[in-house]
């Protein structure tokens, strides 16, 4: 089947991560038959040089290795720029001449703290990639979906922490909150367009993002006073199905948004936590 012939074209931001959500997401919605692109950073951030980023090949060998899966393609874009979200968003449509679904996806796990200690730049950080990148994608992509009149869906990967605050999470947590509250008023906005607006909330999934040097399971094992593993098996017991979840699990969530079995579903903000997070 060749790219124009496939149902879905599918954008999904923060992708090129080995072992990410992202890269899940897009390899389901292959097999689900879209044309898939892939869109990541690649590069250190200049105001954020400390921020551990793979190398900029990682997102092409991404796009090799999923290449046998079905047509797929990568775009450099930091969500926090208007102008690259702009060029991104209007690439794909010169390129495959529609996008039908968006799945905001790109997000960053550093910047934990209490609240007294966190500096402003780690606080605008979380808000700038996890809230304001998502409405800069949501927005180009939903004017495409508005001026091709043919409806569209708009997934984004929220969080437990949009639902619940945490310790130490306050500005990752705020940053949730805000996608959440954006998904609920786009679902108003664009319902009388046909266009579909949810998010999906993770729990606590097995990616590198909880395990990078200063992240998630380190700073809390810290806090806690305990070695990282016996932190994780702490976790693992207050998560009522009895264990971490796994990237396609998430994307499993993301394929059903994204298909005619739930035409009806807007506004919605889904847990996949196996129970850590039950409102
Ligand atoms: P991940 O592997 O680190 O993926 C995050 C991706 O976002 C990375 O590819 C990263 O790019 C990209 N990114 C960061 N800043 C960006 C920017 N300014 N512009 C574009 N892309 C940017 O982490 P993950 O665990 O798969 O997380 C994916 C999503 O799920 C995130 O939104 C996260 O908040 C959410 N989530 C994860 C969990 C969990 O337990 N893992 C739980 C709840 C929610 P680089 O690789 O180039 O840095």
């Amino acid at each position: 089947m060749s790219g124009s012939e496939r149902p879905h074209v599918a954008l999904v931001t923060g992708a090129g991560r080995p072992g990410g959500i992202g890269r899940a997401i897009a390899e389901r919605l292959l097999a689900d038959g879209c044309t898939v692109v892939m869109s990541d950073l690649g590069a250190r951030m200049p105001d954020n040089p400390d921020y551990e980023v793979p190398s900029a090949s990682e997102l092409d060998r991404t796009i090799d290795e999923l290449g046998e899966l079905g047509p797929v393609t990568g775009i450099r874009c930091d969500v926090r720029d208007e102008a690259e979200v702009d060029a991104m968003i209007a690439s794909v449509v010169a390129e495959h001449g529609r996008l039908d679904v968006l799945v905001n996806n790109a997000g960053v796990g550093g910047g934990l703290g209490e609240v007294v200690d966190m500096s402003l730049a780690d606080w605008q950080l979380n808000l700038d990639v996890m809230a304001t990148g998502v409405f800069l994608c949501s927005r180009a992509a939903a004017r495409h979906f508005v001026e091709r009149g043919a409806g569209g869906r708009i997934i984004t990967i929220a969080s437990q922490a949009g639902k619940s605050g945490m310790p130490l999470l306050a500005a990752y947590s705020a940053a949730k909150f805000a996608a959440i509250g954006l998904t609920q008023s786009l679902a108003h906005e664009l319902g009388p367009h046909g266009i579909t607006v949810n998010a999906v909330c993770p729990g606590t999934i097995d990616t590198p993002l909880l395990d990078l040097p200063g992240g998630l399971m380190e700073v809390y094992a810290r806090r806690f006073g305990m070695e990282k593993e016996r932190y994780r098996s702490r976790v693992t017991k207050a998560i009522p199905l009895g264990r971490f979840g796994q990237p396609d699990e998430i994307a499993s969530c993301v394929s059903w948004l994204a298909s005619e079995d739930a035409a009806f579903v807007t506004g919605a903000a889904i847990n996949v936590t196996g129970g850590q997070e039950m409102h």
